[in-house]
């Protein structure tokens, strides 16, 4: 069945649409009351999120535009140290969607939201003019006991993990754009196991982020910027699987650019470097896992070529892929 704006009247065609597709998809005790707003139990730190979701096509290899955008917010919720707990699902849907498509997509986001442990207790679906494109906005709330991760708190001597290869769901989604056949696959993924194993561990993280849009080189510039520190990355230390090498050659892109949607990049105290990356290679998704590098002092972040030399490594300019995520 086609959307129609109907479905967006609030009237009967709303009310089956909610009911048939995304109640049905998110059933939770919560959600199940349908009131005007979800109550739940609360703790006394909390850390809150809210990201949109545009990307182009709304289904890639190894993932939809459902599960990327409860696996965003869930992984922005755990790079503070937050635990994930509830998080909302607002679509924008554009006349002529197919109701075959939401409910694929609705059931990749219940399942998304059932491995990371969240319920999805609220949600909105509004119908607009345009040509079947599809929008989803999730919000999320995560409860933090013990110490939050942040950026400043970066220091020298500190070590940087990344959780596995970097660029994959950046290649994926512009092999898909570009008609290139190969096996690159997103990485699409909620990394609760990795986080909350390193929390439950006790191990010293001072800082921690996933690295999204703008890539890597994006992400440890603003961590150095945030905390006056210099990141020093070894090259040939940083996973990149290799076929996105390959692609990124080909295509003369810059893998410290290409933005992923399951990997994080954690700052470690060094005593409990090797602790955290053995935590993190036996969790899921964490395989992959390398120490690429550590904190100094000075400022930006500086890479050590595989041939020996030093270069500088800037944040993305301009606007790279758009509609990544
Ligand atoms: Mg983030």
């Amino acid at each position: 069945m086609k959307i129609t704006l109907a479905h967006g009247s609030g009237g009967a065609s709303t009310k089956e649409l909610i009911e048939q597709i995304f109640a049905a998809s998110y059933n939770n005790p919560v959600l199940d009351m349908m009131e005007d707003s979800a109550v739940v139990d609360g703790s006394k730190k909390i850390a809150i999120t809210t990201d949109s979701f545009v990307v182009d096509p709304i289904f890639f290899k190894g993932g939809n535009i459902g599960r990327l955008a409860v696996c965003g917010t869930v992984n922005d919720l755990l790079m503070r140290g937050a635990t994930p707990k509830y998080i909302t699902s607002a679509f924008i849907i554009e006349e002529g969607a197919d109701t075959k498509d939401l409910k694929l997509i609705a059931a990749a986001m219940a399942q998304a939201a059932k491995e990371a442990g969240v319920y999805i207790v609220a949600g909105d679906t509004k119908v607009i003019n345009g040509n079947g494109g599809i929008y989803i906005n999730t919000s999320g709330v995560g409860f933090i006991d013990g110490p939050d991760f942040c950026s400043s708190r970066c220091k020298e001597d500190d070590v940087i993990i990344v959780s596995g290869s970097m660029g994959d769901h950046h290649a994926a989604i512009l092999s898909h754009r570009m008609g290139i056949k190969n096996d690159i696959v997103s990485d699409v993924a909620p990394l609760c196991e990795m986080v909350l194993a390193l929390k439950n561990k006790g191990i010293e993280v001072h800082a921690m982020r996933d690295v999204t849009r703008g890539g890597l080189g994006t992400v440890l510039n603003e961590l150095a910027d945030a905390s006056k520190t210099c990141f020093e990355l070894e090259e040939d230390k940083i996973p990149v699987n290799e076929q996105v090498r390959s692609f990124v050659k080909l295509l003369g892109l810059n893998i410290m650019h290409m933005g992923n949607e399951g990997k994080l990049v954690a700052v470690v105290a060094k005593k409990d470097a090797n602790e955290a990356l053995r935590i993190i290679r036996e969790s899921k998704y964490g395989e992959n896992a390398a120490i690429i590098g550590s904190v100094t002092s000075g400022d930006g972040v500086v890479m050590k070529t595989a041939i020996g030399g030093k270069k500088k490594v800037g944040i993305l300019i301009g606007e790279g892929l758009p509609r990544i995520c």
